[in-house]
C-alpha cells in the first residue's frame, strides 16, 4: 500500500533526514586509511545512542537475509555495493566504500547512501561515483508532481547507459515511511510515463547503485553482502526524497 503524507508529516520527517544526513557526513569524514569498518559501525552507534534514535537495520531480517543484520551501517567495499555487512577489516588506500545509513527518530525514517574513495582515488573509481551522482541527481529531478515512478527510473537509467554502464532491477528505490522499505518499488531503469503517478506527499528513497563491467551480482559467504558476479567495483547513493506541490524535497541533504 502507498501512503501519502500530509505537509505537517513531512515537516516531522525532517529531523530523521537531517540526523541521517548528519550521520553520513561524520562518517564520510571518519573513514580513512587504516580505519576499520567495525569503528565506522561503532562510531554511527554511538551517534544513534546520543540522539534517541533509532537503527532500522540492527534487528532487520528480510527474507533474503541469513540472520538479523546485527550493525547499525552497511559499509561496502570495492566489489562489494550492496547491504555490506560490516567485518574486521581495515580501510586500505584507494577503496572505493559506500556507507548506507538509514535511522528512525521520532517514529520517521530516512535512508540514504553515499560512495567516497579512501586515500588516493583511481581516475576509473571517481568516474563511476560520478555517474552514480549524477544518476541520483537525475532520478530528483524527474520526481516532479505529476509525474511517474517510470520518469524517475528512465532518468536513472539515460545517466548510466550514456556513461556505458547497465543497470540491475533487482534492488532501488522504496517508499520511505514509519518503516523503511514500503511501496512503491523505484527501479533503477524503467519507462518514461510509466507507472505509479508521483502524488504530493510520497516519500521516497532514490537509490541509483551500478557496477563498472556487470549488472550481476552475487551473495558474500556473510549472508548479507552483495557483491558484483565479476569482481569490478560498484558505487550507490542515495536520498529520501518527498514529492511535493513544488517539486522534489531532499530530506537528507548534507
Ligand atoms: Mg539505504
Amino acid at each position: 500500500m502507498i501512503e501519502l503524507r500530509t505537509p505537517a508529516e513531512i515537516e516531522q520527517m525532517r529531523p530523521a533526514g537531517r540526523f541521517v544526513a548528519e550521520v553520513l557526513t561524520r562518517l564520510t569524514a571518519a573513514a580513512g586509511v587504516g580505519v576499520n569498518l567495525l569503528e565506522l559501525d561503532a562510531l554511527a552507534h554511538d551517534l544513534i545512542r546520543d540522539r534517541g534514535a533509532e537503527s532500522c537495520y540492527i534487528d532487520y531480517h528480510p527474507s533474503f537475509g541469513a540472520m538479523p543484520f546485527g550493525k547499525v551501517l552497511c559499509t561496502s567495499v570495492n566489489d562489494a555495493v550492496l547491504h555490506g555487512l560490516p567485518f574486521d577489516y581495515a580501510l586500505r588506500d584507494g577503496d572505493l566504500l559506500s556507507l548506507d545509513f538509514a535511522a528512525s527518530v521520532d517514529g520517521w525514517v530516512a535512508d540514504s547512501a553515499v560512495s567516497l574513495v579512501v586515500g588516493t582515488p583511481s581516475e576509473q573509481d571517481l568516474a563511476l561515483i560520478d555517474t552514480a551522482t549524477r544518476a541520483l541527481d537525475a532520478g530528483i529531478a524527474a520526481a516532479q508532481p505529476g509525474a511517474r515512478i517510470g520518469d524517475i527510473s528512465a532518468a536513472i537509467a539515460a545517466v548510466a547507459h550514456a556513461d556505458g554502464l547497465s543497470v540491475n532491477t533487482d534492488f532501488g528505490g522504496h517508499g520511505v515511511g514509519r518503516t523503511m522499505h514500503g511501496d512503491p518499488h523505484v527501479p533503477n531503469d524503467g519507462r518514461a510515463g510509466r507507472g505509479y503517478p508521483l502524488k504530493p506527499g510520497l516519500v521516497i528513497a532514490i537509490e541509483p547503485w551500478f557496477l563498472q563491467s556487470t549488472d550481476q551480482l552475487y551473495t558474500d559467504r556473510d549472508g548479507w553482502t552483495l557483491r558484483s558476479a565479476d569482481g569490478s567495483r560498484g558505487a550507490h547513493m542515495e536520498h529520501t526524497i518527498a514529492v511535493t506541490e513544488d517539486g522534489p524535497l531532499v530530506l537528507t541533504q548534507r
